[in-house]
């Protein structure tokens, strides 16, 4: 008995302990980085994703290419997790979280093995962060007004695709943010971008109220109204559809009569209760039948039947109608109101627009572009300069870009680092150096001269703060004068993003998995995908990417 290996986990599990675990974790973070790197800047590249419908993604958005990676090293995946939120809570800067935490990571392994322990290698990282936030709050520049919000706008689009309408599109989203200011805070909520395939990027406009992809049940109903009462329902107004299994014996014609007339009965039932609310144009969250169409056509009601859930909700917020579940709340008190409902054809395409609302602070964004491609990346542009400037609104603060911010920053935490003792001392001046991550892969990305470059602008931080790299031009520059800005928002807490994420990692010693637990099963190979497709093949190169080992460079 004593010389019995006792086994508490079953024998299919797999387990890595220690320094083991610590590798593998670190190796998959600076596999993650690797692969979103080079999108990082204006230069970055592009990647293509294909998805396992094959639908093609062209993006060089962190965020998007994150979202639509299936990777399942846990490791990997803690830290898509922390850089999507990231993109809920600021709405950029996810591509550096992600660099940010792999370089860290790689800083933590030289020091774990130079034999320096887990313990002082966190301590320091967080005490190095925490003065990093300091010295971005110290040299944030204070900025609100429009031409800064511009600035801001135009920095967080520059490289993704729609530079060529690059201030009429920041015009937009700045206009649009201004308009839906509370106090302060911007609903980004209350913005709604409808993209239109047809016309050009140019033709884009801003307008007040809501635009909703959709025009009545009907094309009898009329198309334009005024003073519109409105009603917001969740049920549908359709009878109730009877299951398969049921059975309605019919022994004679008359009865047969008298059930149809009795299902005409129930649905005239439910359109009088709108007519009797005093409401003019119904929205409908689900589905309205034939007949309640030509009753509610009759009683001149503008229908919209299966509006989406977001729609509804804005309608709910711009018109003050209340969302309602049961046919008795429909009473005159539960409407709301909107000046002015119209169909209105853009292009080849009509739609409803929602104007005078009761609540003014809904605006919309009407986005046009060739193709539906085109149109999906300007979105993605223009969702992260949604982000910022709401974030620039929001704390009135901004940084310079371009690497001139992580360089002064650098050169502040070595300073700082040099005034702490011990070992801790050298874990900050490690923290220090992972920072230069950001301007050096803004170089290298532009196909530049990283270490020479690099150099320079340390040189030039002596007598400037607010030199940093034009990748245009190569040339070390005041990036404050090239209207490159950003939110103090942004880096401060994509800061705090990539130190957590690399500080949960760096505390895992042990990873023990359930069989098949570590393993690369995407969609793509195990077929329940609840697509209801048969499996296909994985495309070439991308049916690893969801594992460890077959996770491929990309590049
Ligand atoms: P993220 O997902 O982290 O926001 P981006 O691809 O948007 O990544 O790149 C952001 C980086 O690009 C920031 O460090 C920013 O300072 C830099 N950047 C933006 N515009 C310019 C510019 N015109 N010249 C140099 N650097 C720029
Ligand atoms: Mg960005």
């Amino acid at each position: 008995m004593a010389n019995q290996p006792i086994f508490i986990l079953p024998e299919s599990t797999e387990r890595y302990s220690g320094r083991d675990a610590l590798r593998m974790n670190i190796t998959a973070a600076k596999i993650l980085e690797g692969i979103v790197r080079t999108t990082l800047g204006p230069k970055g590249m592009d990647k293509m994703l294909v998805d396992s419908m094959g639908d093609v993604t062209v993006t060089n958005d962190g965020a998007t290419i994150l979202r639509d990676m299936d990777i399942s090293q846990p490791a990997a995946r803690m830290l898509v997790e922390i850089a999507k939120k990231q993109e809920d809570i600021v709405g950029d800067g996810t591509t550096s979280v992600i660099v940010i935490a792999g370089e860290l990571l790689s800083k933590a392994q030289n020091l774990l093995d130079d034999g320096i322990a887990t313990s002082v290698v966190v301590r320091g990282f967080r005490n190095a962060s925490a003065k990093a936030i300091e010295i971005l709050r110290n040299i944030s520049i204070n900025a609100k007004d429009e031409k800064t919000l511009n600035k801001v706008a135009m920095t967080a689009m520059t490289g993704k695709g729609s530079d060529f309408a690059k201030e009429q599109l920041a015009n937009l989203v700045v206009d649009a943010a201004l308009r839906i200011e509370d106090d302060g805070k911007i609903d980004k909520e209350s913005i709604n971008i409808q993209r239109i395939s047809g016309g050009s990027v140019e033709d884009s406009f801003l307008a007040e109220g809501i635009i909703m992809d959709k025009t009545p049940v009907s094309k009898n109903m009329p198309r334009d109204i005024k003073d519109a009462k409105v009603a917001l329902i969740k049920y549908p107004i359709q009878l109730k559809e009877i299951t398969t299994n049921a059975t309605i014996d019919v022994t004679d014609p008359a009865q047969y009569e008298a059930f149809l007339a009795n299902e005409e009965e129930m649905v005239k039932d439910l359109v009088d209760k709108v007519i009797e609310s005093g409401a003019n144009v119904l929205f409908c969250q689900k589905g309205i039948d034939e007949m309640a169409e030509h009753f509610l056509k009759k009683a001149g009601i503008i229908a919209y039947k299966r509006v989406k859930k977001s729609d509804i909700q804005r309608l709910n917020k711009a018109t003050g109608a209340k969302i309602l579940t049961d046919i008795e709340d429909l009473t005159p008190e539960a409407l709301g109101s909107a000046g002015h409902i119209y169909v209105k054809k853009i292009f080849d395409h009509e739609l409803t627009f929602i104007e005078d609302c009761k609540n003014p602070k809904a605006t919309s964004i009407i986005l046009r572009g060739s193709t539906r491609y085109v149109t999906e990346q300007i979105k993605r542009a223009l969702d992260d300069a949604l982000g910022v400037v709401a974030a620039t609104i929001e704390d009135g603060k901004v940084l310079i870009g371009g690497g001139a911010t992580e360089i002064e920053l650098v050169k502040q935490l070595r300073d700082y680092g040099d005034s702490v003792s011990g070992r801790e001392q050298l874990a900050i001046l490690k923290f220090a150096e992972a920072i230069e991550v950001i301007p050096r892969t803004l170089i290298e990305n532009a196909g530049l001269d990283a270490i020479n470059i690099i150099a320079d602008l340390k040189a030039s931080h002596e007598d400037s703060p607010k030199m940093g790299i034009n990748v245009f031009s190569g040339k070390i520059v005041d990036m404050e004068e090239e209207g490159v800005l950003e939110p103090l928002k942004v880096k401060i807490q994509a800061l705090q993003s990539s130190v957590e994420a690399a500080e949960m990692i760096l505390r895992i010693d042990d990873m023990i998995a359930a069989k098949n637990g570590l393993d690369s099963t995407g969609p793509d190979e195990s077929g329940n995908d609840d697509s209801g497709m048969p499996p296909m093949p994985p495309a070439p190169g991308m049916g690893g990417m969801g594992g460890m080992g077959g996770m491929p460079p990309m590049m």
